[in-house]
C-alpha cells in the first residue's frame, strides 16, 4: 500500500508540474487571433514531402518540433541567447526566415524576433492547451516555428515572433561588408 502512495504522491507531482508549465505558457504568451485570420487559406507549400522522408533527413528533435509541432522546453534553445550578425533558415527547407536585425531577448526563454516577411511564414489558429494562439510555420515547407503574439517591442512592430530554435539554422553573416552601404 506504502508504493501505491508513493505512486499517486508521484503523479500529482508530475501534473503539477505540467499544470505550472501550462500556466507559465500562458501568462507569458498574451496572444491574439488576427494575424492568423491574415493568410488563411494560404496552405500550399513548394516542399512537399513524407513522413518518412522528413524522417530521415531531420534529427528525432527536429522532426518532433518541425512536423509534429512540438516546443523545445524554455530556456534550452541554442539560439534564445544567440546574437551574431546572420540569418535564421528554416532547418526543414533551407529557406532564410528571419535576420539577426530584428531579434531580441524577450525573456520568455525562445528565440525571438519582432518582424518576419509575411511571404516567408503562414499563420493559423491554434487552440491546443486550452489556449488561443497564432501558429508560425514555414510558407515553403510547412514546417512549424513557433507562435507570434502581440506584446513584441512597442517602438518597433509591436509583434513578438516565439520561435523554437530547433526549427532554426543560423548562418553567420560571412560578408560582413561594411562598405556595400552607401550614404
Ligand atoms: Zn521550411
Amino acid at each position: 500500500m506504502k508504493t501505491n502512495f508513493k505512486n499517486i504522491s508521484s503523479i500529482i507531482g508530475f501534473a503539477l508540474i505540467q499544470l505550472s508549465l501550462i500556466i507559465f505558457i500562458n501568462g507569458c504568451f498574451n496572444s491574439s487571433e488576427t494575424l492568423a485570420q491574415k493568410n488563411e487559406g494560404k496552405m500550399e507549400y513548394q516542399v512537399n514531402k513524407s513522413e518518412n522522408e522528413w524522417k530521415t533527413e531531420l534529427s528525432q528533435e527536429e522532426f518532433d518540433v518541425l512536423r509534429n509541432k512540438g516546443t523545445e522546453r524554455p530556456f534550452t534553445g541554442k539560439y534564445d541567447h544567440h546574437f551574431e550578425d546572420g540569418n535564421y533558415k528554416c532547418a526543414g527547407c533551407g529557406e532564410i526566415l528571419f535576420t539577426s536585425e530584428t531579434k531580441y531577448d524577450s525573456g520568455c526563454g525562445w528565440p525571438a524576433f519582432y518582424y518576419a516577411d509575411s511571404s516567408k511564414v503562414n499563420y493559423i489558429k491554434d487552440n491546443t492547451f486550452g489556449m488561443v494562439r497564432t501558429e508560425v510555420v514555414c510558407s515553403n515547407c510547412g514546417g512549424h516555428l513557433g507562435h507570434v503574439f502581440e506584446d513584441g517591442p512597442k517602438d518597433k512592430t509591436g509583434i513578438r515572433y516565439c520561435i523554437n530554435s530547433v526549427s532554426l539554422k543560423f548562418e553567420k553573416d560571412t560578408l560582413n561588408n561594411s562598405t556595400n552601404k552607401s550614404d
